[in-house]
């Protein structure tokens, strides 16, 4: 695996790449990678003749009292990761690399990045949208592969993509879960060992609201009330927001009509999580 720093080196192997019409599979990341992270890897190595991984700590998608300077970004053991999954090119690039002096463009989603995550966190879509594009560009990726953990994310890339007309295929992989089904988040290292085993009642919050919908409950904001009394019953767990959405426009109904999906942010002591569920 080559590890690459430069925009400028970046461009260079990416245009040989396509003279030489190899079809090229991108996976962004935060790093500090775990089995989730390498998943998308995976289905990138399957489907592609190279794969590149970014590891880029976007400071621009953190909110000022989030948890960037505390983000882990064990970067020695993530190249190690990546190198036994065979991954062709890590880009791993500083943020003056990223945004030098005089930067000044931000990428701005309109609907479907200003609700749930776009609400509780305000500027978290723009900055996420603005990186990626700045990472397509500069990749030039024919296949990208995102994680269904971020389900949000996920439509408002392939929204991105879409109006931009950037001709990128997109591919969402399912979630890859703990053993007692925490979805894996690099922020999951911030628990402690009790809020860790709290931490499940948000999948258990999920699985509720599945079990409800597959036995023919069908009233939406019955089952999020019985979410939220869910987690209101687990004191670690506090409860962000709860929301029954339509998979592909994310909009809301009063009345679930499958494939649905069942979005759950919740923190834990001060670790926020994200999860969601698809019931098909
Ligand atoms: P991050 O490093 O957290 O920005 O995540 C990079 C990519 O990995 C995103 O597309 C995430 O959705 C994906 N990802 C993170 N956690 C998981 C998981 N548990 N299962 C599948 N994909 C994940």
């Amino acid at each position: 695996m080559k590890t690459v720093t430069t925009v400028k080196d970046m461009q260079m192997i990416v245009d040989k790449l396509h003279r030489t019409n190899k079809s090229i599979g991108f996976v962004p990341t935060m790093g500090a990678l775990h089995e989730g992270h390498l998943t998308l890897v995976r289905d990138s190595k399957k489907r592609n003749d190279v794969t590149i991984v970014s590891v880029f700590v976007n400071p621009k998608q953190f909110g000022p009292k989030e948890d960037l300077s505390k983000y882990p970004r064990p970067i020695e053991n993530d190249k190690k990761l990546l190198a036994k999954e065979g991954v062709d090119y890590l880009f791993n690039p500083d943020e003056n690399e990223i945004y030098p002096h005089g930067f000044q463009t931000t990428v701005s989603i309109d609907k479907v990045a200003e609700i749930f995550e776009g609400k509780s966190r305000p500027g978290h879509f723009d900055g996420m949208a603005t990186v990626v594009l700045k990472l397509f560009n500069i990749v030039s990726p024919d296949n990208v592969y995102f994680g269904q953990k971020d389900f949000q994310q996920c439509a408002v890339v392939k929204q991105m993509i879409k109006d931009f007309n950037l001709g990128i295929n997109f591919f969402m992989v399912p979630t890859v879960r703990d053993f007692d089904g925490l979805a894996l988040s690099s922020r999951n290292i911030f628990l402690s060992e009790k809020e860790r085993i709290e931490a499940t009642n948000i999948y258990q919050s999920l699985l509720l609201g599945k079990n409800l919908i597959v036995g023919g409950n069908h009233d939406s904001e019955d089952i999020k009330n019985k979410i939220r009394s869910y987690i209101s019953n687990h004191k670690m767990v506090r409860l962000d927001y709860v929301e029954v959405v339509n998979p592909v426009d994310l909009s809301v109904t009063k009345t679930v009509h499958r494939p649905v999906v069942i979005l759950v942010a919740a923190f834990v002591g001060k670790t926020r999580l994200i999860d969601n569920i698809m019931i098909k």
